[in-house]
């Protein structure tokens, strides 16, 4: 793909933050894994509602600067080290959505298994330690989840998601949003009912053929 073909999916992405109230002002950080290796990453303190493709910086995952004027966003190491665990994932998405990021606060991981969906998405939703946003400290609390989990809360802070494309990353963020919204009003009612072990063997012998992705019971049971 173009370069530019790539720059305006990371900046229709950055609108789809700001649409959604995934990010307050100038929050939040996107990336995509180029064909040479380079990273195309959003500038540091740019609102995702304002944020042009001419704005955007291309990074060396050792963080060097490539092409772009400005300054890349600060949770780049968070970025690259995602990048560097994971050959697989070629877009990555930070955000602040608001349920997520209240579990996140009051460090409650979204590790139960509650939704089909969510199981086959994203296995569970761990929570990471809590780390100082834009400092080296963010890539270490993440490191011991990384290699299994494409979305992970960040205590006090927010959510990261990865993908295969950008878009994937993105959707992966709107479903734990979503889901963050659901346990939060299921939490006044009482609590959810989780799914036992029996519908979740269930759920993953028929996963490949309905939904084209294995569930994997290690990421749900460990
Ligand atoms: P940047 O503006 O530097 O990308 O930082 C935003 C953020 O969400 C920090 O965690
Ligand atoms: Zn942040």
């Amino acid at each position: 793909m173009e370069l530019l073909a790539h720059k305006q999916n990371l900046i229709k992405v950055c609108r789809k933050l700001a649409e959604h109230g995934f990010v307050a002002a100038t929050d939040g950080n996107v990336s995509i894994r180029l064909d040479d290796g380079t990273i195309l990453v959003t500038p540091s303190g740019r609102s995702k509602a304002d944020v042009d493709e001419d704005e955007l910086i291309v990074v060396g995952l050792d963080g060097r600067v490539v092409a772009g004027i400005g300054r890349s966003s600060t949770e780049f190491g968070m970025h690259s080290l995602i990048y560097q665990k994971r050959p697989d994932i070629r877009g990555i998405v930070h955000a602040h959505p608001v349920h997520a990021t209240a579990f996140a606060a009051a460090r409650i991981a979204l590790d139960k298994p509650i939704f089909p969906e969510v199981i086959v998405a994203l296995g569970k939703i761990p929570l990471a330690s809590y780390s100082t946003p834009s400092t080296a400290e963010v890539s270490e609390a993440i490191e011991p989840l990384v290699e299994e989990f494409d979305a992970i809360l960040l205590a006090n802070h927010g959510v990261v998601t990865c993908g295969s494309t950008l878009d994937e990353a993105y959707d992966k963020m709107e479903k734990v949003e979503h889901t963050a919204a659901i346990n939060f009003i299921v939490m006044q009612m009482g609590g959810a009912k989780e799914l036992t072990k029996e519908e979740v063997q269930r759920l993953a012998s028929i996963s490949e053929r309905s939904y084209g992705k294995k569930v994997d019971l290690k990421k749900i049971y460990g």
